[in-house]
């Protein structure tokens, strides 16, 4: 999909962290969007990127155009240019901070947990319930805002709830038991101390259990004009654990369909999903935002975390439940699907749509 005209100018807000520097990574040569503003803490007092940031990516260099950025403070005034901002700051102080830059009538995409939830904000996957930015017209009516916020899911959210979409659509999915297995990554850098995470896994992530139980009922759920967003009918039970990979979450999950359906229906259900962000082909849409693989024993973290460039969320072991009526294993890349790629995507369809 092409677009002619001139890039527009965005910024990133976190710019040093993990999420951060993912932001960069994919959005240098971006076709759309083009880095002009980078924003961290303060204490980095204006100093170039390069200067204030060690690249901890693998595979990549720091671009050169945002090496030599200075990083400043996340205040609107600061980035006098930008007409969107990716967020990628801690909870305990996006909040705010995100509401200064709608307020100021900046496009706000937030990777961030606070506003995931509130009545008028979009918590988008354009691949599965794009009509959701149907909402960003109340937010700013509500609010007096001429910028919004959208926010993305949770990393562990999003391939959860990428696999159930298609699924919902064609059986109806009643019950959802999900394990997660999730990088060291998904806690930002330091993260956990490494005399803690080598050789163990630990079955607790503050806050992460509740946040794949509720995002993924909002996020299966409408938007209705007038209304606001009405969840979908569906529990979900989480268990979410830390273990020793990098990056890339794994999760096992079982499910009840309203409606039985034989494994090549699954499959093929799964296979051939379509949504719009493929249809249109937007920059960052992988091929497939969903694929199955055959073999006993994939998805592997190591092994499909890259698949459709980190966009595409890999599915597998696909088996009748003694419990629920099926079993099943995804993955998905966390600062890329479930973060910085998802966080692009969602201002890309935003684009397409003529919000921007
Ligand atoms: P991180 O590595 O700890 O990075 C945090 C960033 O926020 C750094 O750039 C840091 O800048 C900046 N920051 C810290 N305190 C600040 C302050 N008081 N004012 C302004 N900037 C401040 O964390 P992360 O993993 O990138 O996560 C960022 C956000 O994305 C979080 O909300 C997280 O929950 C969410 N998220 C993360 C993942 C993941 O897989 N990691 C996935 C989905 C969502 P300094 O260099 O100045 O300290």
């Amino acid at each position: 999909m092409e677009r002619q005209h001139k890039k527009i100018p965005v910024g990133v807000l976190g710019a040093t962290g993990m999420v951060g520097q993912r932001f960069i990574e994919l959005l240098q040569n971006h076709p759309w969007f083009e880095v002009v503003a980078l924003a961290a803490s303060g204490k980095h007092n204006g100093r170039s990127y390069a200067e204030s940031t060690v690249w901890r990516l693998s595979g990549s260099d720091m671009p050169a155009t945002a090496a030599a950025l200075p990083v400043v403070a996340c205040r609107p005034e600061e980035m006098p240019d930008v007409k969107i901002v990716f967020s990628a700051l801690p909870g305990e102080i996006a909040g705010e901070i995100e509401i200064a830059f709608a307020q100021a009538g900046v496009a706000v995409f937030s990777n961030a947990k606070n506003h995931r939830m509130a009545a008028d904000v979009p918590l988008l996957i354009p691949e599965v319930n794009a009509d959701h930015i149907a909402a960003v017209a109340q937010q700013q009516r509500q609010r007096g805002w001429s910028g919004f916020i959208i926010t993305n899911a949770n990393c562990s959210s999003t391939p959860l709830v990428m696999a159930l979409k298609p699924l919902q659509q064609a059986f109806g999915v009643s019950k959802v038991l999900v394990t997660t297995l999730q990088s060291i990554s998904g806690a930002g850098y330091p993260g956990l101390p490494s005399y803690d995470i080598i050789d163990n896994a630990i079955p607790y992530i503050s806050g992460e259990e509740e946040k794949v139980e509720s995002e993924t009922l909002k996020m299966l759920g409408d938007w209705r004009e007038g209304q606001g967003f009405a969840d979908a009918p569906l529990v979900v039970s989480a268990h979410c654990n830390r273990v020793a990979t990098r990056e890339g979450h794994l999760e096992c999950a079982s499910i009840e369909l309203e409606r039985d359906a034989s494994p090549e229906e699954i499959i093929a259900t799964w296979e051939n999903y379509v949504p719009e962000p493929q249809s249109v082909q937007l920059p960052s849409a992988p091929v497939h935002a969903l694929h199955y693989r055959h073999e006993h024993d994939r998805p592997q973290t190591l092994r499909d975390r890259d698949a459709g460039n980190g966009m595409t969320v890999t599915l597998g072991r696909l088996r009748r439940c003694p419990i629920l009526s099926y079993k099943f294993v995804m993955l998905g890349h966390n600062t890329i699907r479930g973060a910085a790629g998802g966080s692009i995507l969602n201002a890309e369809w935003c684009v397409h749509k003529g919000l921007l």
